[in-house]
């Protein structure tokens, strides 16, 4: 099988980053088959992705010939079998080891021997999922960065028995996204991970402490380190339960205390405030305009 042969993409999981994966696999000619536990979940993520291209038609990014061609290539897939086709199949559900293991247990039996079957996990190790499945040679991580549809990299993460070719398929599939790639070992939260989220669980400790207000450290950050957006908006964009469980992540697979998830950021969890997708994290977004919560 050459790497030409891509050509059916499934998706498991149509939340905020599996219908944006969904998104940019379509726009650059993949057909797509979008997963979710029900036909509900598919069409709320066939809503969003629908919003997201008519935003980019509005601003020129794509024609509106492409939005079409686009749409037209995304077919909600209700069980596995509907993903039977597929040459390459991203998991990319909740940030859950046992829900993971599931899925791929019950994905292995439907899909072609050849298939390529990636994980999107942000944390997870890539040799224990892929053990997981009856092809750890085809097994390998695709790592991509939320919103999908704009942020320009992607890790690719071998386990340890995935093959070159599988590794070459791969890199083909994202560099036709147009998304550049950043080569990770699979150690807990790979690359970008393991330095964002110690210091995003450092800024929740900075205001568990009481050293600023969550208005202060974003500020703080936005304007004093240019990043872009202040660490714990950006939490509440990632979702403050991913964050927590990449923490716990680091934590136990690296067992260093510097890695220690601050307790307040287990308490928003706990109270189901996980930011944006709940409507409620460091900040309120229910008004017009997001108010901070502490
Ligand atoms: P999300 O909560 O928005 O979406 C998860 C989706 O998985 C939900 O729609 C849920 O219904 C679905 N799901 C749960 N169990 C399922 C099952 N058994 N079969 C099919 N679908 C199932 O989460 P998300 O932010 O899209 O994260 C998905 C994955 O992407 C996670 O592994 C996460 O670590 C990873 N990731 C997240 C980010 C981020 O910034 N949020 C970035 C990179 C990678």
């Amino acid at each position: 099988m050459s790497s030409a042969e891509i050509r059916t993409v499934g998706v498991i999981g149509a939340g905020q980053m599996g219908n944006g994966i969904a998104h940019v696999s379509a726009l650059a000619g993949f057909e797509v088959r979008l997963n979710d536990l029900s036909q509900d979940r598919i069409d709320s993520g066939l809503a969003t992705i629908h919003g997201n291209m008519a935003r980019q038609v509005a601003s020129g990014r794509i024609s509106e010939e492409e939005r079409k061609a686009a749409a037209s290539r995304i077919h909600p897939a209700v069980g596995m079998e509907a993903l039977a086709e597929c040459d390459l199949v991203i998991e990319s559900a909740v940030e859950n080891e046992p829900i993971k293991r599931e899925i791929l247990k019950n994905l292995c039996p439907v899909l072609k021997p050849e298939a390529i079957i990636a994980t999107n996990t942000s944390s997870i190790s890539i040799t224990r999922l892929a053990a997981s499945t009856d092809r750890p040679e085809r097994f390998i991580g695709i790592h991509f960065m939320n919103p999908v549809p704009v942020m320009e990299l992607v890790e690719l993460i071998r386990g340890i028995a995935t093959e070159d070719l599988t590794f070459e398929q791969s890199r083909t599939y994202v560099a036709k996204l147009g998304k550049t790639i950043a080569v990770a070992e699979d150690f807990p939260a790979f690359i970008v991970n393991r330095i964002l989220l110690p210091m995003i669980n450092e800024a929740v400790y900075t205001l568990y402490e009481g050293v600023g207000s969550v208005e202060a450290i974003d500020t703080a950050m936005r304007l004093g380190a240019r990043h872009p957006m202040g660490p714990l908006e950006l939490a509440d964009f990632i979702g403050l339960d991913t964050c927590l469980s990449v923490m716990q992540v680091l934590y136990e697979g690296l067992a260093d205390s510097k890695y220690r998830p601050c307790p307040l950021l287990v308490k928003y969890v706990e109270a189901g405030w996980l930011g944006r997708k709940t409507q409620r994290g460091f900040y309120d977004y229910r008004g017009e305009k997001p108010m901070p919560t502490r």
